[in-house]
């Protein structure tokens, strides 16, 4: 087709491509989150549907785009690690960010209704989105730690202040007065001396959040890669010496099978 006239307006359009062969984290997280979940009567502290909900639409996001190696989830938010020789939509930062973005937001709202049964929507969620490249396998590493640390800060604050609330009959106020300058030790301390919780006994999907992987399986001629959830403790280097397969570059097999909780509820 001969060019047209307006063709030039096409320059404007701005160069984002990102560095090759470095590590691209997409990070998602709801807007307003809080509100949402009030809306829409989130069990507090921790609402166990729409922990399989985010899970779940994050796995339909690793289950059509076979360069994001695994995923980190934990309350409204979501991180995508890229395989780090992608050249997914020649790394251009806003096409990866908006596609993988919009997957996840149109399966967290296409499958609410089978995670919250009897809790209609009532209206449409939205969630923001960066991208963030990082130059070594150490940062990667670190940032994973990063966001898993911040699970356990943020849970074991809140599952004292809820404990406090609803069963201490403290009002949030109250309640936030109390935790106001403890650390860790005394919100264990809380918890077990107070009302007889040991902290430990949480699940371990509140207290570490949920990391998708993608696991190799064979049997007899066939290879498959399955998509898994594990709610490890990534803060442990032992964990990166027992999963040092995840970081590396494979052949990825487009025949993806989903096995585990998730499927369970589906
Ligand atoms: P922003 O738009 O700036 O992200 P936000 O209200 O979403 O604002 P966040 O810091 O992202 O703030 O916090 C998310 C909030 O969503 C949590 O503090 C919590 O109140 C609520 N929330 C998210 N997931 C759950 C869950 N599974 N169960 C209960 N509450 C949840
Ligand atoms: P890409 O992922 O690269 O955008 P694409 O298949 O979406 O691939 P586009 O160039 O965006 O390619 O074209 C969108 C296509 O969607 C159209 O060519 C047409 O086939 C179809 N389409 C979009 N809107 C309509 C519509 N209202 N009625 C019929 N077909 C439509
Ligand atoms: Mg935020
Ligand atoms: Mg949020
Ligand atoms: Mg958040
Ligand atoms: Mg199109």
């Amino acid at each position: 087709m001969a060019k047209s006239t307006f063709e030039y307006v096409k320059k404007f359009e701005l160069d984002d491509t990102i560095l090759p062969n470095t590590w691209m984290v997409v990070r998602l997280d709801g807007k307003c989150f809080h509100k949402f979940s009030d809306d829409h009567n989130f069990a507090k502290p921790n609402d166990i549907r729409a922990l399989r909900l985010m899970n779940f639409a994050a796995f339909s996001v690793l289950r059509e785009f076979n360069d994001v190696l695994m995923a980190f989830g934990q309350s409204d938010e979501y991180s995508f690690i890229f395989r780090k020789h992608t050249t997914l939509y020649k790394r251009r930062a806003a096409k990866l960010l908006t596609t993988i973005n919009s997957k996840f937001s149109s399966s967290y709202v296409y499958y609410w209704p089978k995670f919250f049964e009897r809790e209609p929507l009532k209206y449409p969620p939205a969630f923001d989105g960066r991208i963030v490249t990082y130059p070594s396998e150490e940062n990667l590493i670190d940032y994973m730690k990063w966001r898993q640390a911040d699970v356990h800060i943020n849970n074991l604050y809140n599952t004292t202040f809820w404990t406090l609330v609803l069963k201490g009959n403290l009002t949030p106020q109250q309640a936030e007065k109390r935790l106001c300058g403890t650390v860790s030790a005394d919100k264990n301390e809380i918890l077990f001396q107070e009302f007889n919780m040991n902290y430990n006994n949480e699940p371990e999907i509140f207290k570490r959040g949920t990391l998708l992987i993608r696991k190799s399986i064979s049997n007899d001629q066939e290879h498959q890669s399955v998509i898994i959830d594990v709610h490890d403790d990534m803060l442990r280097d032992k964990f990166w010496v027992e999963h040092s397969s995840l970081l590396l570059e494979k052949k990825i097999k487009t025949n993806l099978v989903y096995e585990g909780p998730i499927t369970d509820i589906i």
